[in-house]
């Protein structure tokens, strides 16, 4: 497409700023990706050098995709929580060293000349699979992300819940268990101290500390910060009981957290993405079981619970999809 003529279809930048790398994608309005960027993050630089490097992307992209600026309809950050969306504000991820109360949505605004909205990296990956992924179709839907950590989102009537400040969908900070394990967030027993691959990981490394026998210390060649959730997912694989304990343990709270939301919202479908659904049916199996026996029935039966289909994308995707949303504000 030469410079400068109208584009055929309307066209979005995603950025997705994450701890480490940020991501950056010229996305048409079906989700099609046109043209990528990946750099680190270089956080340890500072809060200006990061702003920098994000609208340097956002050029790149433009450059790539063969447009200019005027023909970008609106940007979309999806950035660590938490945040503040309505006010447009990074509070204080604990990612990003150094950034408190960062007005990340007009640092960018300013720097490209173009309307920007924000979103958290959970919500916005909720938008994705709705939008573009597992979830289009459906009115209420629920996402859910279990890595190391444990983050979702909840589209409900079709949109995105974001609650009073736009900090609803912290899912992976429900309170299972009162007196359970500290959480990063200064919480103790959420679902993510319980059910996260950190969680896991650390539940395997105190059972090896015990000299509990185990093929995960084999695995690990005895060295505890070899032990991840994807190698006791290994050993588990290989018939190990110790392993075959720790992962039910964690997916029984995966499932108690699910029941509890299906009570709650009634959702059609909720949608899991994350590594750990690369343990394939054994996440899924224990966490549709137990959603039957604990929720109540009636909205137990019409709930599916299937995978993300995104992938690597949904970072980008759904910063791309907050965008299309703020065309709405704008
Ligand atoms: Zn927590």
């Amino acid at each position: 497409m030469p410079n400068g003529e109208k584009a055929k279809e309307d066209l979005f930048i995603g950025i997705d700023l994450g701890g480490t790398k940020i991501i950056t994608a010229l996305v048409g309005k079906t989700g099609r990706i046109i043209s990528r960027d990946y750099r680190q993050t270089e956080a340890a630089k500072g809060l200006d050098a990061v702003v920098a490097r994000m609208i340097d992307a956002a050029s790149e992209v433009m450059n790539g995709g063969g447009v200019v600026s005027a023909q970008i309809s609106a940007v979309g950050v999806a950035a660590p929580g938490p945040i503040d969306a309505k006010s447009g504000v990074v509070t204080t991820p604990p990612n990003l060293p150094g950034w408190t109360d960062v007005p990340l949505r007009q640092l960018i605004q300013d720097g490209l000349g173009l309307p920007t909205a924000l979103e958290n990296d959970a919500n916005a990956a909720a938008l994705a699979e709705h939008r573009f992924g597992a979830g289009r179709g459906t009115e209420h839907m629920i996402y859910i992300t279990a890595s190391t950590g444990i983050g979702g989102g909840f589209i409900l009537n079709g949109e995105l819940y974001g609650g009073a400040t736009g900090a609803a969908g912290e899912i992976g900070h429900m309170t299972i268990l009162p007196q359970g394990p500290h959480c990063g967030c200064g919480n103790r027993g959420c679902l993510e101290a319980l059910a996260s691959g950190t969680a896991i990981a650390r539940e395997a490394r105190e059972r090896v500390k015990c000299g509990i026998p185990t093929l995960i210390a084999d695995l690990a060649k005895g060295d505890l910060k070899h032990i991840s959730a994807k190698l006791v997912a290994q050993a588990a694989g290989q018939g190990d009981i110790e392993a075959q304990e720790i992962l039910d343990e964690a997916m029984t709270y995966l499932g108690v957290g699910m029941a509890n939301l299906v009570n709650l919202f009634n959702p059609e479908l909720i949608v899991i993405g994350g590594g750990l659904t690369n343990m394939g049916a054994r996440i899924f199996d224990p966490v549709r079981s137990i959603i039957q026996r604990r929720a109540f029935r009636a909205a137990a039966q019409v709930v599916r619970v299937v995978p993300a289909q995104l992938g690597d994308d949904v970072g980008v995707l759904g910063a791309a999809a907050v965008a299309m949303l703020s065309e709405k504000w704008n």
